[in-house]
């Protein structure tokens, strides 16, 4: 949806409270932390600065509970959707990805980022990198005039040819009032165009990407995603502003 003038401005705030918490918790994430301790001070910290976790409580269905924590913690071959507990240890070598979410006076704000435990292998370290390029290969088309379609065929394009798989079950999205508004933005190409894109609309982009298979699936608690085949995953994510000038990303400080 397009926002207005004084939406956008709510918009900002809730998205550089997402950049906030992204960089600032980066020196929390370190060998012997455990995630539920990341989640609890990342709740108090949005509270902080008077927004509410957008995750938790999220996506109740029948037989599913709400999201439990306030951030999804995915370490090593798990994808997203990882529930903080005080007996998910931080080790050596784990590569970790933060998803946040926030809302902010009714408006959200999403981000991710995969962070480094330590010292990691290379081959953590280049699928990282390619996750994040990827990344930003994307954003660069979120312009107007451009189709949602651009977007998904960048990241495609610069992923497949590195020979890694792009997880398809999950994908970016809308973002306003809701955390997940139209339109998708698939992280591959599929055949369709999808909608134009205009000024004023807000997306959340955001490449998961798998050092094997792009297949993934969920593990009994019914929310962590974990790759199929065991490979690592790696995941960013910016929330964007399409302006007349081009792609504004709102997740930075
Ligand atoms: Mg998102």
């Amino acid at each position: 949806m397009l926002k207005t003038n004084s939406e956008l401005k709510l918009m900002r705030e809730a998205n550089r409270i997402i950049a906030i918490i992204l960089t600032e918790i980066a020196d929390k994430i370190k060998p012997g932390v455990s995630t539920l301790e990341l989640d609890r001070w990342a709740e108090q910290r949005l509270a902080s600065m008077n927004a509410k976790p957008a995750f938790k409580g999220y996506g109740a269905r029948n037989g599913r509970n709400g999201f439990p924590g306030s951030l999804c913690v995915a370490i090593n071959e798990e994808v997203v959707h990882g529930i903080p507990s005080k007996d998910r240890i931080l080790e050596e070598g784990d590569i970790i990805g933060i998803d946040v979410g926030s809302i902010y006076k009714g408006y959200h704000g999403d981000g991710a980022y995969t962070y480094a435990v330590g010292e990691i292998s290379p081959a953590a370290r280049a699928l990282m990198k390619c996750c994040e390029e990827a990344l930003y290969v994307g954003i660069a088309q979120a312009r107007k005039g451009n189709r949602v379609s651009d977007i998904s065929s960048a990241i495609d394009h610069y992923v497949t040819p590195r020979g890694y798989g792009i997880v398809r079950d999950l994908t970016g999205h809308g973002i306003g009032r809701d955390l997940h508004e139209e339109p998708q933005v698939l992280n591959y190409i599929d055949g369709h165009k999808g909608q134009k894109l205009k000024e004023n609309m807000t997306l959340a982009i955001e490449p998961m990407i798998n050092g094997g298979t792009y297949k993934v699936r969920t593990l009994s608690d019914q929310w962590t995603v974990v790759t199929e085949d065991g490979s690592l995953s790696a995941h960013y994510e910016h929330t964007v502003l399409i302006t007349a000038d081009g792609p504004e990303i709102l997740t930075h400080v």
